[in-house]
């Protein structure tokens, strides 16, 4: 391995190091247990970014912070180190793609669709349905602002 290519994997292979439970799904990219919540599956999607920072992002909607702090990381770790001397540039936040997106938000989507079906044909509603609908919702949200404060 080239001195290069060491500093240009060091920040993913640092947070990498930390998950548990880490699978590739291709190239620069891997799923693992998300540290910041009760993870059954694994639902952290892990980026290597093209400014060679890392992009995490929970499909239940941790904050990047919760999720570095969880693995005692900052979020500086996610970020390549500067070289000396280095024109200083504005960090770039790693950016969501909108397959991410679709991706996080399917499964509320979906469940949120039929319970609005159920509503609509005034099929009677249980509590376990009322909390299973509001627990989707309430991740819908938390993606979307996850998503909003990312993309800034
Ligand atoms: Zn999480």
């Amino acid at each position: 391995m080239s001195t290069a290519n060491y500093n240009t994997i060091e920040p993913v292979k640092h947070v990498l190091d930390r998950l548990e439970s880490v699978r590739s799904t291709g190239q620069g990219k891997w799923v693992a247990r998300c540290p910041a919540h009760q993870d059954k599956s694994p639902s952290l999607s892990i980026r290597a970014g093209d400014n060679c920072g890392v992009l995490l992002f929970c499909f239940a909607g941790c904050p990047v912070a919760d999720i570095v702090a969880a693995v005692g990381l900052g979020m500086a770790d996610l970020f390549p180190p500067r070289e000396p001397g280095a024109h200083r540039s504005r960090p770039m936040a790693p950016r969501i793609g909108s397959s991410d997106v679709v991706e996080a938000l399917k499964d509320d989507l979906l469940a949120l669709a039929l319970f609005f079906r159920d509503v609509a044909s005034d099929r009677n509603l249980s509590a376990a349905d009322m909390r299973y609908a509001s627990k989707h919702a309430m991740h819908l949200a938390a993606v979307i602002s996850e998503v909003q404060t990312s993309g800034r």
